[in-house]
């Protein structure tokens, strides 16, 4: 163990005080984080996630960056329409049009965002070249729409039949729960990675809240809430209830914990505990974190039970559930 690592250690960040991590400034300069002997890793929410790490570890495996990998990944549960949370058969908004928003951020901080995009079945391809071909980080609704068929994406019918019915028929429930998310109406993918060099990308992609208002965006194309990646500390992203990770700029935070000397699992939990405490105790909704540290410890959170999520590296491809508060 170095010397930065002992000493944070030793400073014990969790204060015995309600769990709360007492900051410790003077780790605040950040890195000293060993490089993991055993690369590359991937880890990404939710059971889908599990084909998209193996997607991912393609790219990974064989020497390709986290940056590849992360997108490759992500677009599998985008074109998979039997996943109703993301892209090509995700839920639609309360006016029945299926509206997406995807974020990816590289190991120099370059990131690219899409948000409300339709019609297009991979939204995290359009977020890539934002990130890649423009001077802007963030395209949203009939913008973000011009600028994918302006590079080639083809218009296509993102609500399947299946996927009407099946919100039809949860028209009831919508009603009744207030659109809030909880354990069954959500299921973004959110992934990070780090590859074969210790760089770290990430990626998240949604169709956000099944019958969200029209024009609603969530947490998952905003770089800091939904996704961030420092590569001098590590990368987090987040699943649940998008306003609720926007109000603590959850993902950056948690990234921020952890230059602070916390470990991924305390970090997440941190953030977690503050959106509790922001909601006075509340605990009718589901948020969850998952990170990953630049010394490879990884590690999740979340409020309500259920919460899984797909780690691969070289020993295989696994779901881990994630505690919870
Ligand atoms: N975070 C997403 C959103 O609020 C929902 C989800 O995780 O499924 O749009």
């Amino acid at each position: 163990m170095n010397t930065r690592r002992k000493f944070l250690k030793k400073s014990a960040l969790l204060s015995a005080t309600g769990g709360a991590i007492a900051l410790n400034t003077k780790a605040f300069a950040s890195s000293g984080f060993a490089k993991p002997a055993d690369l590359p890793i991937v880890i990404s929410t939710w059971n889908h996630g599990i084909p998209a790490n193996e997607e991912a570890w393609k790219v990974l495996s064989k020497g390709g960056k986290a940056i590849d990998a992360v997108e490759a990944g992500v677009k599998v549960p985008e074109a998979d329409l039997n996943v109703r949370s993301v892209g090509y058969g995700g839920f639609p908004d309360r006016d029945g049009r299926v509206t997406l928003d995807a974020c990816i951020m590289d190991h120099r901080q370059q990131c690219g965002s899409v948000a409300c995009i339709e019609h297009i079945m991979h939204p995290i391809s359009v977020a890539r070249l934002v990130m890649d071909d423009t001077p802007h980080v963030m395209l949203v609704g009939e913008g973000a729409l011009e600028f994918a068929l302006e590079k080639g994406f083809k218009k296509t019918n993102l609500l399947t039949p299946e996927t009407l019915k099946a919100w039809q028929k949860m028209q009831p429930e919508f009603k009744e729960k207030r659109n809030i998310i909880n354990n069954e109406n959500h299921d973004t993918i959110g992934m990070v990675a780090m590859d074969k060099d210790g760089n770290l990308s990430g990626a998240c992609t949604t169709s956000g809240a099944a019958n969200k208002m029209h024009g609603r965006v969530g947490d998952s194309p905003i770089i800091g809430a939904g996704l961030f990646v420092d590569n001098e500390v590590g990368a987090a992203t987040a699943t649940g209830l998008g306003e609720e990770m926007i109000k603590q700029a959850g993902s950056a935070m948690v990234v921020e914990l952890m230059r602070h000397g916390a470990d991924p699992e305390e970090a997440c939990k941190e953030v977690v505990n503050r959106i509790v405490k922001a909601n006075n105790g509340k605990k009718d909704f589901q948020v969850g974190f998952i990170a990953l540290r630049k010394d490879g410890l990884y590690g999740g959170y979340s409020l309500v039970s259920g919460f899984n999520y797909a780690v691969y590296d070289k020993k295989g491809n696994r779901m881990v559930d994630c505690p919870h508060s």
